[in-house]
């Protein structure tokens, strides 16, 4: 019988592997550059702790099932809902805010495309317990850092306000379910089926939100033109000018105020956003990045009243984005084979200290070569497989306490005394 990974599933061979493994190496020193603390969440969460705010598309594609013990559970298909459990249930009393970060894999039965998998790659960072605009800020400025250090120069962000539209909502009494609806469908460009919902309140809600819509742009334009359309409604006012505080900050903090673009008809799938949310693009048309604030979550989970904003980054995204810009790493570690001629105790002794030595010092990749092979075999392999060294260990070098390195670029062989490696490697 022969297998092949379910639809949507991917082995992701060691080429693959390799770069999605550096973003987590990168995300994880952003997360320690910011101060954010790294938490392991579960893959299986309840049904229940995503049916009330994740956003009828999310939910509508959960890996949902009943597992032996007839529990309701899903395979996580987002993190924020857990890390807002985790806050809600075992967090509260530790100092606030908290910063806390993950990497995990998700879950979406989506259809299956260029940069859309059914189960994909997130690293996630949340600020729990600061409402203010600094704090997000401070959120959209990382994110920044982060497409800098991932070597994506040419990201922008697109940000919006969905506090505007619960405020211009609640003005006109809609329920907050209804809001999520609207938001939701707005969120897929839908806007009949949203302007369906509201077809039972006044028009002028359906006017002033399908006007917001088209105010779009830079940072200045934009907040005149919603300003003067958002002139009658003071509690949306206020919104509007949290989100020009944000971005106001986000500039001091250093991000370029070109890269912020403006979208006052933005909303985002997930329903349990309060104010403001962004996502990052680079050259790829899909976005490799989002977040945004949501202030409720917490307590919904049965936690006290506690404002929280948060990220998360689209791995598998971002290293598409990579490959096709054509970044690439400058990789300083190197890679060295380390081939025993004979097996005896000294020889095996003294390989094991040159592959100690090689790993310790500068964390080079250095592989003992356990395949029973001639030493002619062991070279044209290594040279086929990129080593950039060969350190040959036989029972002449051992006597001497020294390895033969040889440097595959340059041809060049040396004989080195093994506490001098990998000081002493031949150029
Ligand atoms: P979200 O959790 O929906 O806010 O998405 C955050 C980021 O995750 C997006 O900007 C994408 O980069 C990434 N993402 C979402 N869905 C998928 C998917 N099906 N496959 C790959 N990446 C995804």
């Amino acid at each position: 019988m022969r297998f092949r990974p379910v639809r949507g599933m991917r082995d992701l061979l060691p080429d693959e592997a390799r770069g999605l493994i550096r973003l987590f190496d990168l995300s994880r020193r952003l997360a320690s550059l910011y101060g954010y603390e790294e938490v392991i969440l579960p893959t299986i969460e309840s049904y229940e702790l995503f049916a009330a705010k994740s956003g009828g598309e999310i939910k509508e594609r959960m890996y949902t099932f009943t597992d032996l013990g007839g529990r309701k559970v899903v395979l996580r298909p987002e993190a924020t809902a857990s890390v807002a459990r985790i806050v809600a249930s075992k967090m509260l009393g530790y100092p606030k805010p908290l910063r806390l970060f993950y990497i995990v894999n998700l879950f979406r039965y989506d259809e299956p495309q260029k940069g859309r998998y059914r189960e994909f790659w997130q690293a996630g960072y949340e600020l729990i317990g600061s409402g203010r605009a600094l704090a997000d800020a401070e959120l959209i400025e990382m994110l920044s850092r982060f497409m800098e250090m991932a070597g994506l120069r040419d990201h922008r962000f697109k940000v919006g306000h969905v506090g505007v539209h619960r405020a211009l909502m609640g003005i006109f009494k809609v329920p907050e379910h209804e809001q999520d609806d609207v938001l939701g469908f707005i969120d897929r460009d839908q806007w009949d089926e949203a302007m369906k919902i509201l077809s039972s309140y006044p028009a002028e809600l359906r006017d002033v939100l399908t006007g917001l819509a088209s105010v779009k742009g830079g940072m200045d334009k934009v907040f005149e033109e919603a300003w003067e359309q958002l002139s009658r409604y003071e509690p949306a006012l206020r919104e509007l000018e949290r989100l020009r505080e944000i971005l106001r900050y986000a500039v001091m903090l250093g991000v370029p105020r070109e890269r912020l673009f403006i979208d006052m008809g933005f909303a985002r799938g997930l329903a349990y956003y309060t104010g403001v949310i962004f996502e990052c693009y680079s050259h790829l048309r899909v976005a490799l990045a989002g977040g945004g604030r949501y202030d409720k979550l917490i307590s919904l989970f049965g936690g006290p009243d506690m404002p929280a904003t948060g990220f998360a980054i689209g791995l598998d995204r971002v290293h598409l984005a990579q490959v096709e810009a054509g970044v690439s790493y400058e990789d300083r570690t190197f890679k060295a084979l380390v081939v025993l001629a004979g097996e005896d105790e000294r020889v095996v002794r003294l390989a094991g200290e040159a592959l100690r030595a090689l790993r310790g010092k500068m964390g080079a990749r250095a592989v003992l070569d356990v395949s029973a092979r001639s030493i002619k075999r062991a070279f044209s392999y290594a040279s086929a497989q990129g080593y950039d060294y060969v350190v040959v260990v036989g029972r002449r070098e051992a006597e001497k306490g020294v390895v033969s390195v040889k440097n595959m670029k340059t041809g060049v062989q040396v004989e080195v005394p093994v506490e001098e490696l990998p000081e002493r490697l031949p150029d």
